[in-house]
């Protein structure tokens, strides 16, 4: 009888350490935190081959980055396009012809032909300033007029691509594309304003803090609670600069006046599945405003909250289940988009 129970007893710890072990196993999180696309990545994944998962998805950014998307690295074929090559890989022609689909659903409030333009003015370099009526216009002037067609690309002179708009959730979308990141438990991939927020539990909630756009960085004055999706932030506080009678100048231009666009908004942030849509979104309903962003939003199944300069959070959530806002800091008030 009591041998029976020293038995029992030692095939009862020998499962308990099974389970531990496999809990230790299955629930595994690494994180990483290194740069790429001018940006702090930050990546926490749990799971079995978390780890191998996590390796894959730095290597994946890394390379989209140096290799496809750099305007300023020699190797990569945004800069080969912006100096003279023409034929482009699948990759790169099938992204362009998802940016030229926004710039017609977009009314032109989304345009990649604007690196001339974001380079004078320089916004976030040492190089920062006002330039003339002339110079935004000469930089301005055609910026619509590049085509994709196939695997080529026309660019008319002047014009050149900045694909700064949409690298970040484009980068989310390569990680999401891993086999051994789909299979962990659950991850979460921020890549500078995009945050990609993945499960393989059915039905579960991510809670997302909203920068306070007038706070630190690490301030935030809504919290989402969302599922699985892609979260992408535009924010006038993310690059500006001031000139010495203190006007501020921020990174997102109206690509039709060619100033930073000046639409009441502060921030706008956008949820869809797609984390180059959500990214490329963001930037165009910051340039649209409230109003005209809705029909865009709408095309392309996307929800939204935009922080206006008066301290307002207008959310498109109203009428989704389980998906909540919830502000944190009492100077902002809630409303809906009509
Ligand atoms: P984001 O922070 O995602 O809104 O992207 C802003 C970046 O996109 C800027 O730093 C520019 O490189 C580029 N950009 C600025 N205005 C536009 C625009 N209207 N359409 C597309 N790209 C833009
Ligand atoms: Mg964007």
């Amino acid at each position: 009888m009591k041998k029976k129970g020293i038995v029992l007893a030692a095939v009862a710890v020998v499962i308990l350490a099974a389970v531990i072990v496999c809990d230790f196993l299955f629930n595994k999180t690494v994180s990483d935190t290194f740069l790429a696309m001018n940006t702090t990545v930050s990546a926490e994944l749990t799971g079995l081959k978390s780890e191998a998962a996590l390796a894959e998805v730095k290597e994946k950014i890394l390379h989209l980055d140096e290799k496809l998307l750099s305007r300023t690295n020699e190797n990569s074929e945004i800069y080969s396009v912006n100096n003279g090559k023409t034929e482009v890989s699948n990759e790169l022609a099938s992204l362009l012809s998802v940016m030229k689909q926004l710039e017609k659903n977009s009314g032109g409030a989304f345009c990649i032909g604007v690196a001339q333009l974001t380079d004078l003015w320089g916004i976030g370099t040492e190089y920062a300033r006002v330039p003339d009526e002339a110079e935004i216009k000469a930089a301005i002037e055609n910026c619509y007029d590049w085509q994709i067609d196939g695997n080529t690309v026309y660019l008319p002179e002047g014009v050149k691509l900045d694909l700064g708009a949409v690298g970040k959730g484009e980068a989310c979308d390569h990680a999401n594309s891993t086999v051994s990141f789909k299979n962990c438990k659950e991850s979460v991939v921020a890549v500078g304003g995009s945050v990609l927020l993945h499960s393989t539990v059915p039905k579960a909630l991510f809670k997302v803090g909203i920068r306070d756009p007038l706070g630190e960085a690490n301030e935030y004055c809504a919290v989402l609670e969302i599922g699985e999706a892609c979260v992408s932030t535009s924010g006038n506080y993310e690059r500006f600069f001031e000139d010495e009678r203190g006007n501020r100048y921020h990174h997102i231009f109206d690509p039709s006046t060619g100033y930073p666009a000046d639409s009441g908004l502060m921030s706008v942030t956008v949820v869809t599945q797609s984390g180059t849509i959500s990214d490329a979104l963001s930037t165009a309903c910051f340039v649209l405003g409230i109003e005209k962003s809705l029909p865009l939003l709408e095309r392309y199944n996307a929800q939204a909250v935009f922080i206006t300069e008066d301290k307002q959070i207008i959310t498109t959530y109203g009428e989704l289940e389980n998906e909540t806002i919830t502000v944190t800091n009492d100077s902002y008030t809630l409303g809906e988009a009509k």
